[in-house]
């Protein structure tokens, strides 16, 4: 199938962008890297009149270290993150799951900020958010907004965004004695995961965010309290049993709700087997 007929304007500025969503409303539509959009127009899963380009905006690019934060640009490839100096110096697990994305010719062209505002439950980076305590910074008429990841993605497809806004960039807190931890489980490499896990151990806490579970990534609460006092067969042990009760009862052509508990547990063992110390 093909997408149907659509008008296309390449935005000059962050401004411009919001300018033309204001004026076009819900028949326009973002488009980033167009990985995720264009599939989903040549489904006709979507049908907007108006594409907006905002590939390679300046103002979407670039990494920054800040006071206390690393920023990444909205517009940032997977290929870039993927052998960002700063990236693999202080958002570690950002670079380890970008290797699972898909495949070279996507990464290529698939940015950060499509894939948060996709927020696909499969998706690799919207767990990273999690994992990481990442706060997304939002543009929109009335200015700029933050959002902390476990508010952003609020269902199967839908984020905190509002009509009219756009994500500029994304802020991770610099955790520098943090361990991070990932693996995924999916039948061919480059498909998306029948169940993943995206973690973090800061000196305050664990997070441990298991994405293709459900409509969202989800942060295994329960689970991470069990590893609060330590890290060891034991705790490890009562964090697997805790994910019955942290993850949703999901099921789909590609697992049912046993198996992708099971697996879930056997990729938790797996991150966190590998920081207990002997
Ligand atoms: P686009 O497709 O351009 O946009 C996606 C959505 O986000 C659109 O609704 C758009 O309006 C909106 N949007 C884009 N940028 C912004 C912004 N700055 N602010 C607000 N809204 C915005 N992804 C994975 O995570 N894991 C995989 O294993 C994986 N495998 C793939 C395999 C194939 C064959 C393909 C085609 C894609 C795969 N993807 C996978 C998706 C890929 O990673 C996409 O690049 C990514 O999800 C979206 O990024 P994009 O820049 O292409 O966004």
């Amino acid at each position: 199938m093909k997408a149907s007929a659509v008008d296309y304007v390449r935005a000059a500025s962050v401004a411009d962008a919001i300018a033309l969503l204001g004026r076009h409303g819900d028949n326009a539509k973002l488009i980033a890297g167009g990985q995720s959009l264009l599939p989903a127009l040549n489904l006709r899963l979507s049908a907007p009149s108006l594409l907006i380009d905002i590939f390679r905006l300046p103002e979407l690019q670039g990494v920054s270290l800040l006071p206390g934060v690393l920023r990444i640009g909205a517009g940032c490839t997977h290929a870039q993150l993927l052998t960002d100096p700063l990236v693999a110096a202080h958002a570690k697990l950002i670079a380890r799951a970008l290797a699972d994305v898909a495949h070279p010719a996507i990464r290529s062209r698939g940015t950060i900020g499509g894939s948060l505002a996709n927020a696909d439950p499969a998706a690799e980076l919207p767990a990273c958010a999690l994992a990481l305590g990442a706060t997304m910074l939002l543009s929109g008429s009335d200015g700029e907004r933050r959002v902390t990841a476990d508010r952003f993605f609020t269902g199967l497809f839908e984020t905190a965004l509002a009509p009219g806004e756009l994500l500029v960039a994304v802020e991770i807190p610099l955790a520098p004695e943090a361990r991070s931890g990932f693996a995924e489980l999916a039948r061919r490499s480059g498909d998306y995961a029948m169940v993943g896990l995206a973690a973090q151990r800061t000196t305050d806490e664990t997070r441990l965010a298991f994405f293709s579970v459900g409509a969202t990534a989800v942060l295994a609460r329960r689970a991470a309290a069990a590893l609060a006092p330590g890290i060891t067969e034991a705790t490890l042990h009562a964090a697997c049993e805790a994910l019955s009760t942290d993850l949703p009862s999901h099921s789909d052509l590609q697992a049912s709700a046993a198996t992708r508990l099971h697996l879930a547990r056997v990729i938790l063992r797996r991150v966190v087997g590998a920081w207990i110390t002997a």
